[in-house]
């Protein structure tokens, strides 16, 4: 049976939802926010940085009083074969200078503090339920179903997430197929603050974020994750779905070998597994994005598919935050008109243009195609170890020159020069 009515009713208290709801509560607008876990972040996971850009426009120097990890002031990209590896490291001090420019974060303590925010603000948080389904009323989205109860609002906001069942249920979006997502898996594994300091060559409280492309994913499109916390190590690997269905692979063996790595094994020797969790990434970027309104309803975050990985760079926590505000945006613009129809409600894609979300998916738009490029995960990693290991090799053979010793490992790497020469003109292009 209906009970209440609300202006919003906003589906998970991820980062999309949680913005959402606390900008809605801001303008004095009647909001619930509903999340299936106990609590907000309970069941939420990700690689482990966040971008702060976002947030920071929203809850300015919001690293004063939000549960973060550590500042990333080293960024590190590590090619790795099974038995060597080859780093490219970045150190900028103006990444540890305000405002920071990223975060590492644990999502439980993360989302429950954004949630608290919203709280705090004036929504109506409800968790430990699960919205089973919308209520649709002539065509329109007028509430939505958790369990026997029912309950009205002018606008529901999915940001329910990846799977996104309720965009699905508004005919807004279809299954997923396992050719747009990855699965990621990770572990947090405990260390002393000082030994991640130490084995990491950062001060103080200051992080690293690292990736890994090559051999942890037996080849396939994927790399692996390090982010380091304030006495913990966030590892993992992300592995297009796609592909692990057609391997013999199992991801938790994946793992495994992942953490006996040469490269690995001393960073997180004598730490203690305290966390292990699963979750899909959206990663087919704009071919995969929904319908973003209808009648009574928005998508947001992850549901619509705005996530961005570059190899180089993850992004999904910024997007979700930044759409979230645009979704609080355009619901504001609908109640002071009073017309909650998809008329009105499309300028959450107008608002979504405005900001970096739609700008930057569109920039990147062929990315995730070239990332399809098999070489980059085995030929590629395999040219850039053998190359520098044979560089720094001093073993009594006669000397060979760079250039013939770069084109001696391109022919062991069985890459062509013309391959070489498009995939470098289109990851340059598209990257
Ligand atoms: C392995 C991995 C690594 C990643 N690494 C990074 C990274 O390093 N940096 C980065 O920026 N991004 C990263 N991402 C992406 C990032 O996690 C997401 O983009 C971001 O969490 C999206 O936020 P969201 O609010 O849209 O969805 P979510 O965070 O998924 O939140 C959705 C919420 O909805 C709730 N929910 C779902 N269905 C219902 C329902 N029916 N009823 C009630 N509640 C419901 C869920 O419990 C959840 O709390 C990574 C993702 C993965 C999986």
């Amino acid at each position: 049976m209906a009970e209440e009515k609300f202006t919003a009713i906003i589906i998970g208290a991820g980062p999309a939802g949680s913005t959402a709801a606390y900008l809605l509560a801001q303008a004095g607008l009647e909001v619930l926010l509903i999340e299936k876990g106990p609590t907000p972040g309970s069941k939420n996971m990700f690689g482990g940085r966040m971008y702060s850009h976002a947030l920071n426009r929203i809850i300015p120097n919001f690293w004063e009083e939000a549960p973060v990890e550590r500042p990333v002031v080293r960024e590190v990209i590590t090619f790795m074969t099974e038995d060597k590896s080859v780093s490219l490291v970045c150190q900028d001090e103006k990444w540890a200078n305000q405002p920071y420019h990223s975060f590492t974060l644990l999502r439980a303590e993360f989302d429950a503090w954004l949630a608290s925010k919203a709280e705090e603000a004036g929504a109506l948080l409800a968790c430990g339920v699960r919205v089973d389904d919308l209520l649709i009323d002539n065509g329109r989205v007028v509430g939505v179903r958790a369990g026997e109860d029912e309950m009205l609002a002018d606008v529901v906001i999915a940001a329910d997430g990846v799977n996104s069942l309720m965009a699905q249920k508004a005919g807004l979006r279809k299954e997923l197929e396992p050719r747009q997502v990855a699965t990621g898996v990770k572990e947090v594994i405990e260390l002393p603050p000082e030994i991640i300091s130490q084995r990491f060559q950062v001060s103080g409280n200051n992080g690293v974020a690292q990736l890994f492309v090559g051999s942890c994913t037996k080849g396939m499109q994927g790399g692996g994750f390090l982010y380091t916390n304030k006495n913990s190590i966030s590892l993992g690997l992300v592995v297009k779905a796609a592909e692990l269905q057609r391997s013999s692979y199992r991801l938790v063996d994946m793992m495994e070998d992942f953490k006996a790595h040469p490269h690995i094994a001393p960073l997180v020797e004598g730490g203690q597994v305290v966390e292990y969790s699963a979750h899909l990434v959206p990663e087919a970027g704009l071919e995969m994005m929904p319908r973003l309104y209808g009648d009574g309803i928005l998508v947001t975050g992850d549901a619509a598919g705005f996530v961005l990985n570059l190899g180089y760079q993850v992004r999904g926590m910024d997007f979700a935050i930044a759409s979230g505000e645009a979704a609080a945006k355009a619901v504001k613009e609908a109640k002071a008109r009073n017309d909650f129809s998809q008329q009105t409600l499309r300028l959450y894609e107008d608002f979504l243009k405005q900001s970096f979300v739609l700008r930057d998916m569109e920039a990147y738009r062929q990315a995730p195609h070239f990332l399809e490029n098999e070489r980059l995960f085995g030929a590629y990693p395999d040219l850039a170890t053998g190359l520098v290991s044979k560089m720094f090799t001093v073993d009594g053979t006669a000397p060979v020159h760079l250039l013939n010793k770069f084109m001696g490992q391109l022919k062991e790497s069985r890459i062509g020069w013309l391959q070489l020469a498009g995939d470098a003109l289109k990851g340059g292009r598209t990257l």
